[in-house]
């Protein structure tokens, strides 16, 4: 015989019987969290088969009125953005994480467009009335704001990547077909992107390394914006153009 409480998922409201972290269907079984010595809580658990995330579960009022908390998640980077947005974010109520979930799932299959070279979904566009350093046939990718350009210091390898290195300018960046652009607080900045030596992301920002001085673009992770792992994506098939097909 098997306890109907940590087998019946339908006990759940309908958003959480597919995984909110993986979107999987029907891989989610629900248990207790045991107390230990008579302290803890003893709030249900969902733990999803297909991606191991575990995640606290307590009803509310109604049946919309849940929340969720993960205690484990799956840390792969397919899962960057529901790693950042639900696996760290501690208690979530069902709104916040049903749409957590929603941008981590339409991330992931963007992720997977631009890895296939598919980009017309950005609707890239020249703007209509570009900076001086921009060409007015320029198509325009990506837009973040704000940005900043900075100088590394000496250092390499971890240390480095721990560093705040002095910022040299902020502004509005653009991402074109052609080049790196930053509308700064102090001049214009561009760069062509057969000048980018190397793209890198943290679960915090991306980084654009430019030329041999060791300059570099950064952007950060913000709410509403394209994330870090989707925005190096992009920058990194926009400078290998023989990798970018259409399947048109
Ligand atoms: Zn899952």
């Amino acid at each position: 015989m098997t306890d109907a409480l940590t087998t019946d998922a339908t006990l759940l409201p309908a958003p959480l019987r597919g995984c909110l972290y993986c979107h999987a269907e029907g891989t989610v079984t629900l248990g207790e969290s045991r107390k230990v010595l008579g302290i803890g809580s003893s709030t249900p658990l969902l733990t999803c088969s297909q991606c191991s995330a575990v995640a606290q579960f307590e009803e509310g009022a109604t049946a919309d009125e849940w929340r969720i908390r993960y205690r484990s998640a799956n840390h792969a980077a397919r899962y960057y953005y529901v790693w950042l947005h639900l696996g760290q974010a501690g208690w979530l109520d069902a709104d916040a994480a049903l749409t957590a979930s929603l941008y981590g799932f339409v991330q992931r299959y963007r992720l997977q467009q631009v890895l296939h070279g598919e980009l017309n979904w950005l609707r890239p566009a020249p703007l209509t009335d570009p900076p001086s350093l921009m060409s007015p046939s320029e198509l325009v990718y990506l837009t973040l704001n704000p940005a900043s350009l900075r100088q590394a210091s000496k250092r390499n390898g971890v240390l480095a990547m721990n560093s705040e290195d002095p910022v040299q300018d902020v502004g509005r960046c653009y991402v074109t077909d052609q080049k790196l652009h930053l509308l700064g607080q102090r001049r214009d900045w561009a760069h062509k992107l057969s000048e980018v030596q190397r793209v890198d992301q943290t679960e915090r920002y991306w980084r654009v390394y430019v030329g041999d001085s060791g300059q570099y673009y950064q952007g950060e992770n913000l709410p509403g914006q394209m994330d870090a792992q989707l925005f190096a994506a992009v920058i990194r098939v926009l400078c290998k153009p023989d990798l970018n097909y259409n399947g048109s």
